[in-house]
């Protein structure tokens, strides 16, 4: 369980109207002494705070949506007091003095950059005005309807547009934005009249087939001004006002009901559904239901203007937020549980494919095409030097095949009876494990945690041979030294390299056993050094992978719910 996070923001204003905020420290406000509040909130921003400050007590929220948690950031407090301003930048344009919108959209691609899995990041930008759902970059202007499936609340039709970087990122966002503002001239209304969210889901898959997932909501709320304020105005913007009263009361609802029950521990996975929480009373409320005392990391960011007759609408807000800060979120990872099975299905074909790779690529292999090559017209040695090893290869390979051989272990057959009879019966979980038991003699989950064990010492394996067969990086480098250069190729002749490698050595050796012309010899030379790169390069990018795989079944056997 943790708190919505409250963060207060005062906007700078030039007038000589009085200014009757007050911050102490960096967490205490107060409005002057005939309108008193005084609220403890996470951090509240002076007047003088710049984007990147603001910013700064946001970035914490990248590193847990990367590893697969939901994550909301609202803006709240009526119109002109900056919402807009700090979630994008200066007059609602993400080109112009950046706010939130860009900066974390620039860290989230950096971080991805730093993460082993493949990933998908798509974005969606949708607008709430006069509790009607639209997609912003649908210029039909047709309304949307919620939908709910499986506890996932999300908008019917809705485009979710994939991106490849923070630019085309940025690209999209800044389309959304100006799709907003043509609608907002033919609905003849001001972007402060609607909410508008912006989601960015991340979609990000493991080497073992495990699946995160996870929804960052920036939400830009419509201005929180109170009825007064626009009671001379026409019937439309009459319309808005209660519309978005409505929304926002019904938001100002939800988050006591739910602080409420926060102080009471009535929200808990045990019993979630002990406390009425009013979020179907508006669309705002159902599409931000998880942020609010649901699966999600929120952040509200309170705006207000310091202005003496902005003075109720800033205490409104200030006690809005105080109230907020008292939701409790439940947070937990959005991971997809990849059954045991699959796991170890994913791991042979892990094998299959490194096996693949080491016959059809020749990344061990290549040694012998070395062979083949001195055997070649060119390169006739009479004692050709064979760089791998014959006997510690095939057993390798014998390992990796008797891996996938039905007999590696011998109640496979029966598991895999016990698999075929328990989908023609429709078995359950529970049943499966108990006929599993009985017809191989050992539980389910030992099994497959031998079957991966052993999969993994295999990978060990094949490491150590990669290992062993590597040139080092000074080998490399004695043999591309010793080829800068005639003057080099008569050294290569002489034999009188300093310290060259088993490698080195033994191309020099060939050439100068066997090209009596030197350029010519030189030309081999350079593409055996070519060649070498190249396997070079592909034996450190296997390594690495196979270091990655050794971390992840490590981790994957360390699992306590094994
Ligand atoms: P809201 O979205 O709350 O209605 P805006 O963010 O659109 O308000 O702000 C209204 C105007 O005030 C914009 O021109 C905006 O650039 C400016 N503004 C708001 N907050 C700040 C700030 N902290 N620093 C500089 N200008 C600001
Ligand atoms: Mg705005």
């Amino acid at each position: 369980m943790e708190a919505i996070k409250v963060l207060v923001r005062v906007r700078p204003v030039e007038s000589h109207e009085p200014n009757v905020v007050s911050i102490s420290g960096n967490n205490i406000i107060s409005i002057d002494s005939s309108r008193f509040i005084q609220c403890k909130y996470n951090h509240v921003f002076p007047p003088n705070s710049t984007q990147s400050e603001v910013y700064s007590h946001l970035s914490e929220y990248v590193t847990p949506l990367l590893n697969g948690i939901n994550v909301t950031l609202m803006t709240y407090g009526q119109t002109s007091s900056g919402k807009t301003h700090s979630m994008f930048g200066r007059d609602g344009r993400i080109d112009v003095d950046a706010g939130i919108v860009p900066r974390i959209l620039k860290e989230i691609f950096d971080g991805l950059v730093n993460t082993r899995s493949s990933n998908v990041v798509s974005v969606a930008m949708i607008q709430i005005y006069n509790e009607e759902v639209y997609d912003m970059f649908d210029k039909t202007m047709r309304p949307l309807s919620i939908q709910e499936h499986n506890g996932n609340v999300s908008v019917k039709n809705m485009g979710q547009y994939k991106v490849d970087s923070y630019q085309q990122s940025l690209a999209l966002v800044d389309l959304g934005l100006k799709c907003r503002t043509v609608r907002e001239t033919g609905m003849n209304h001001a972007s402060s009249r609607s909410h508008s969210i912006l989601q960015i889901f991340v979609e990000q898959t493991g080497a073992l087939g495990r699946k995160i997932t996870s929804k960052l909501n920036l939400v830009d709320l419509a201005g929180s001004e109170r009825w007064g304020i626009y009671h001379d105005k026409c019937q439309e913007q009459f319309n808005e006002m209660t519309n978005i009263n409505t929304s926002l009361s019904v938001l100002g609802r939800c988050i006591r009901a739910v602080s409420e029950a926060s102080k009471e521990k009535l929200i808990e996975l045990s019993s979630p559904k002990k406390v009425h929480i009013p979020y179907r009373d508006s669309k705002l409320t159902r599409l931000l239901q998880d942020s609010l005392g649901g699966n999600a990391k929120t952040c509200l960011l309170a705006t207000i203007n310091p202005l003496a007759r902005y003075g109720e609408e800033s205490i409104s807000t200030l006690r809005f937020a105080d109230r907020a800060h008292q939701v409790m979120n439940l947070v937990k990872v959005n991971e997809e549980k990849v059954p045991l099975d699959i796991e170890v299905h994913f791991l042979r074909e892990e094998v299959k494919r490194l096996q693949n790779l080491l016959e059809k690529n020749g990344i061990l292999d290549e040694h012998i095409i070395d062979d083949r090559i001195t055997q070649n017209e060119y390169y006739h040695s009479k004692t050709p030097e064979r760089v791998y090893r014959p006997t510690r290869t095939s057993s390798f390979m014998g390992d990796v095949r008797r891996l996938q051989s039905p007999d590696t272990i011998s109640s496979r057959k029966a598991a895999q009876q016990v698999f075929n009879e328990a989908s023609a019966e429709k078995l359950t979980e529970a049943n499966l494990n108990v006929q599993y038991e009985e017809k191989t003699g050992c539980s389910r989950k030992s099994m497959s945690k031998d079957i991966i064990k052993s999969i993994f010492d295999s990978m060990k394996t094949l490491v150590d041979v990669l290992d062993g067969n590597i040139d080092e990086e000074d080998d490399f480098s004695a043999l591309t030294a010793s080829t800068s250069g005639r003057e080099t190729m008569r050294t290569t002749h002489s034999e009188e390299l300093g310290t060259p490698s088993k490698l080195g050595t033994l191309l020099k050796k060939r050439v100068s056993l066997k090209c009596k012309d030197s350029s010519f010899a030189e030309n081999k030379l350079l593409q055996e050094i070519a060649s070498a790169q190249k396997r070079r390069d592909k034996k450190k990018k296997l390594r690495n992978w196979l270091l990655e795989k050794e971390e992840e079944v490590e981790k994957l056997l360390s699992l306590n719910d094994f």
